[in-house]
């Protein structure tokens, strides 16, 4: 059986003032029957850690442990601040910090090391699903930002559409079908759990749970409040058969 995970990105979100939503989801996971984690700004991962014991992540983490980086966090940093995971090669950042395949290769390696688990973000562009390249894309992106080693305890794998991501489109289950069972069979280790993402709200997550290749979700938007967050996680909480 896949690990079954719903995880919140809350993006540059977030102060001390929200932490009574991480505290609301926090007793929420307790009885889920899923994983559940909220990648917080860095700002927000220590002061949430010492109020709940709920699985905490980052969103970016540099490829060195220490050095003479402005402005960047490590991941030795994330985990002394009490993460466990963190985000890697999401599109906003291969688009607002032009990451590339290979560097973000070495921050999932650098994580690794530090004891985080990574969620590996991957997906095309609108322009990348107009030309039909969308499966071009996701190989190259799996060949080229996963290095050897994966397993399921220490990465897991979230296909976001970037065209999907907060604009409230979404492929058609068939082609979220279609792209997982795809990414599936690029894995050196199939058993890797897959999520989908890119405008997941309430609405939309018992469709998601239906698909075979699909392993939870990867949430934006809709992570940042309890009441829009707690119902997806009971949508896709229940493996499928
Ligand atoms: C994301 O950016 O990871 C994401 C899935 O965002 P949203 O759910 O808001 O589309």
């Amino acid at each position: 059986m896949r690990r079954r995970i719903v995880a919140g990105n809350w993006k540059m979100n977030g102060t001390v003032a929200d932490l009574a939503t991480v505290a609301e989801i926090s007793a929420a996971a307790k009885t889920a029957a899923c994983e559940v984690v909220l990648c917080l700004p860095a700002t927000l991962i220590r002061p949430a850690r010492n109020l709940v014991g709920m699985e905490l992540g980052g969103q970016d983490c540099h490829a060195r442990a220490a050095g003479a980086h402005t402005g960047d966090i490590s991941a030795q940093m994330l985990r002394n601040a009490g993460a466990g995971w963190v985000i890697l090669g999401h599109s906003e950042r291969r688009r607002d910090h032009g990451e590339s395949d290979a560097q973000v290769a070495a921050k999932v390696q650098a994580a690794w090391e530090a004891g985080l688990t990574v969620i590996l973000c991957i997906g095309e562009t609108e322009a990348q699903y107009r030309a039909g390249e969308t499966l071009d894309v996701l190989a190259a992106q799996v060949a080229g930002s996963l290095p050897e080693g994966a397993t399921p305890a220490n990465t897991v794998i979230a296909y976001e559409p970037v065209w999907a991501i907060g604009t409230g489109l979404t492929p058609a289950p068939e082609e979220v079908t279609r792209t997982h069972a795809f990414i599936r069979a690029r894995l050196s280790d199939p058993a890797l759990s897959i999520l989908y993402g890119g405008s997941v709200g309430p609405a939309n997550a018992a469709l998601l749970r239906a698909l075979p290749d699909v392993d939870g979700a990867l949430v934006g938007g809709a992570s940042l409040a309890s009441k829009t967050f707690l119902p997806i996680i009971n949508a896709l909480e229940i493996a499928h058969a």
